[in-house]
């Protein structure tokens, strides 16, 4: 019997978004199990606690339909640690333009030659999300924007339930129009 090919999809998922969720459903077809890291990152201040991710993603995930188990884990480690922790074959990433290639060539070459048994995948993001991105979802809610074709819907709550509902932007300070 050959061993599971297991695949890890590793990010701060802050939030988690529909190209993160179109990546998740594309590489659960690749792999026998998909697990989707949600990095601690907290030098980047994520909006979102680690556990909040989690359960974001893992609440997305509940309306999917996958090809293969998918599992939502947080993770503080060297993400070839945590790889290998996992018996994973293979770190999957999605690529949206030639913005995201070099640090995602920078990267893939690094967990190269930290650990020479982890490949690389990078899907291509559909057309239809190549734009979004979390920072610019969070911009957008902040201001009072439509986030709702961007997010899963309960991402969509849990940004209302911080911004507030309004199509509004919170007034601050002395800015006015
Ligand atoms: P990180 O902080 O590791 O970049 P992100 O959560 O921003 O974490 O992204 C995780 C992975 O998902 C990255 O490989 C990123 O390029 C990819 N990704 C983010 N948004 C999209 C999207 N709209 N379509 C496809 N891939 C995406």
């Amino acid at each position: 019997m050959t061993a599971p090919r297991i695949g890890i999809y590793p990010g701060s998922f802050d939030p988690v978004t529909l190209g993160h969720m179109d990546i998740i459903a594309r590489a659960s077809r690749l792999v026998d199990q998909l697990i989707v890291a949600v990095a601690v990152n907290q030098d980047k201040g994520p909006m979102f606690s680690l556990t909040e991710r989690v359960a974001l993603v893992e609440q997305a995930l509940q309306a999917e339909k996958l090809a293969s188990p998918v599992k939502v884990l947080g993770f503080d480690q060297l993400l070839v640690n945590f790889a290998r922790t996992h018996h994973a074959n293979a770190i999957v990433r999605g690529l949206r333009a030639v913005s995201d290639f070099e640090y995602e060539f920078q990267m893939a070459a690094m967990n190269a030659r930290l650990d020479s048994q982890v490949e690389t995948i990078f899907l291509m993001a559909a057309d239809r999300y190549h734009f979004i991105s979390s920072r610019f979802v969070k911009e957008i809610a902040k201001l009072g924007g439509k986030i709702d074709g961007f997010v899963p819907p309960c991402v969509a709550g849990a940004l209302h339930q911080r911004y507030g509902k309004g199509d509004k932007p919170p007034v601050t300070g002395a800015i006015n129009g």
